[in-house]
């Protein structure tokens, strides 16, 4: 068998989810944008904090339970001043928290978009016959590994199909099952195109 090319793909999310919310203000149902802000109230020992979401149509707002009547001295101080001063990146962490977000809220619209930085690791640059493809995803995603491997390698999925069905393609830790789940952080998928006739330009799309 022909060598691996070894690639990473680096996963950055793109649209945050935003929760349904039977909005008072507008007498029905309507997404909530998260405004990258907290909310902290500091009672005494215990501590609350909340990310601080708006209606899309008329800025009222929902807050979505971060912390709920923590004990001060559970908390890491700088877990504490990045709430307090809505540290970004913080804010970002739980508004792709969508496990978390779905626990609140009934209904949570996703949003599919992400940006794929693509590097090279190493293996069979010249003529390679096969990709390794190494995902890193430092937030969730809610796009599905077929979607992203079919966008981002410029092929249809049911060609990755039936790559699959001619086990020219395999995923682990979790086997081919993951390719119908969320991509993951740390998955490798394996795929096997030295029959594929325009091999070429699907590394080149894959980054290679
Ligand atoms: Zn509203």
């Amino acid at each position: 068998m022909s060598g691996y090319l070894r690639i990473r793909w680096t996963i950055t999310p793109g649209t945050a989810p935003r929760p349904l919310i039977n909005c008072n203000r507008c007498g029905t149902v309507k997404p909530y944008r998260c405004s990258g802000k907290f909310r902290v109230n500091a009672n005494g020992k215990r501590i609350d904090a909340w990310l601080i979401y708006r209606c899309v149509d008329c800025d009222n707002s929902w807050n979505f339970g971060i912390l709920e009547r923590c004990s001060r001295r559970d908390i890491e101080p700088a877990r504490l001043a990045a709430l307090e001063s809505n540290d970004p990146g913080l804010a970002r962490r739980h508004a792709f928290d969508v496990i978390a977000l779905r626990s609140q809220v009934r209904r949570v619209e996703e949003f599919p978009d992400v940006a794929v930085c693509k590097d090279v690791l190493g293996g069979i640059q010249e003529n390679a016959g096969a990709l390794e493809l190494h995902l890193k995803a430092g937030v969730l995603t809610s796009l599905r590994l077929d979607r992203l491997l079919a966008c981002e390698l410029g092929i249809s999925r049911s060609r990755l199909q039936a790559l699959e069905d001619k086990q020219r393609l395999a995923v682990h830790p979790d086997g081919i099952k993951a390719l119908r789940k969320s991509a993951r952080e740390g998955a490798v998928i394996r795929i096997n195109l030295a029959a594929e006739p325009d091999r070429k330009d699907i590394i080149s799309a894959a980054g290679g």
